[in-house]
């Protein structure tokens, strides 16, 4: 007669195994195959510096129909914030209002069915640039804005469609910390090398989390989104930036943002009163032969930075390059 276990299939022994291994060094076992040996890696590696001190979780609810036609004016009724220490690895502070849509102040049935949102909620609601100024007024009251900071939510939506159509409606600036931030999908993919991006629930479901609250209120999407973010960081990611607005980018309005220039922006970010990292330290001294060596470098930095199979040839090809240039000519990190 044969065991169960010999009826397992060979993934399901893997996972098994990498199960006992997590559990063994003491860490989570939840999750599927890619995320526990990404773990386990991470484990077994160097601790890593987290880049940012707070990072800033989004998930606006906005006004919408059941086919959103082309060119639908989107209008935010929700917006919660979920602030997150990355330095402590916990939730720090939360903030939450729904807001009043001018267009379209009438919510439509789907709409309210989507989000759970209620007519007299919305009714009785600040207007989207009173909303703005109180988050700008709970940012200032923490010390958030002082320190390293970036902005993340699930996609590129969030800044891309929905903040910018508000404030264009609005007539008012997209907020100077909303220029760039963490689309955290595809942090996910990249740090556990995924063969696809994974939605929210999908990113859950890998990491054997389960949702918390209910999908689509802005406010439970962003604490499920920041739990991801916090298991990232657990898991040995350092999170940097990885999108920004771009207002020359119709119709998408952003753009990519490479680690090189992530890194850049972190710099100058500390230049302008934040605090600087070690690891940026050791980058700021780093001089180069030429500017194509200069490139060279920091496109090898963002392709390590992947760690995939198939950013070896480019590797190969971009240290040979880099060699060709004449190299690094200060002390290299690697
Ligand atoms: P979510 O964060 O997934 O709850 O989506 C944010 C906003 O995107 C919602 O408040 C809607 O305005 C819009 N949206 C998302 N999914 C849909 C959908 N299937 N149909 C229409 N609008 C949607
Ligand atoms: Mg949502």
């Amino acid at each position: 007669m044969s065991s169960s276990a010999d009826n397992d299939s060979a993934e399901e022994r893997e996972l098994r195994q990498l199960r006992v291994a997590a559990s063994d060094a003491g860490l989570d076992c939840r999750g599927n195959a890619e995320i526990l040996s990404r773990r386990i890696r991470s484990y077994k590696q160097a601790r890593v510096e987290q880049a940012y001190r707070y990072l800033l979780v989004v998930d606006f609810e906005a006004t919408c129909e059941s086919q959103n036609p082309d060119n639908y004016q989107h209008e935010i009724i929700e917006f919660p914030l979920v602030l997150l220490d990355l330095h402590e690895g916990k939730v720090v502070d939360k903030f939450h209002t729904y807001c009043r849509p001018k267009l379209h102040p009438k919510l439509s049935e789907f709409c309210r069915q989507f989000t759970g949102i209620e007519q007299d909620v919305v009714d009785s609601a600040p207007s989207f640039p009173a909303a703005l100024a109180a988050v700008q007024a709970w940012l200032q009251h923490s010390d958030a804005l002082t320190e390293p900071l970036a902005l993340a939510a699930d996609c590129q939506a969030d800044v891309a469609t929905f903040l910018r159509l508000q404030c264009s409606l609005d007539g008012i600036p997209v907020p100077a910390w909303a220029h760039y931030w963490v689309n955290l999908r595809i942090t996910f993919q990249r740090h556990y090398a995924l063969e696809r991006k994974l939605n929210l629930s999908g990113m859950l479901a890998a990491l054997g989390l389960e949702f918390e609250g209910r999908p689509h209120c802005g406010l439970d999407d962003a604490v499920n989104v920041a739990k991801i973010a916090l298991q990232l960081a657990a898991d040995g990611c350092r999170l940097l930036v990885n999108q920004r607005l771009d207002q020359n980018k119709s119709p998408y309005y952003w753009r990519p943002v490479y680690k090189a220039e992530a890194e850049a922006k972190l710099r100058s970010d500390a230049a302008a009163g934040g605090t600087t990292t070690s690891r940026q330290r050791g980058r700021r001294g780093r001089r180069h032969a030429s500017p194509e060596a200069a490139a060279a470098e920091a496109r090898l930095d963002d392709i390590c930075d992947d760690e995939t199979e198939e950013s070896l040839s480019d590797l190969l090809y971009l240290v040979n390059l880099r060699n060709k240039c004449g190299g690094a000519g200060g002390s290299s990190t690697r």
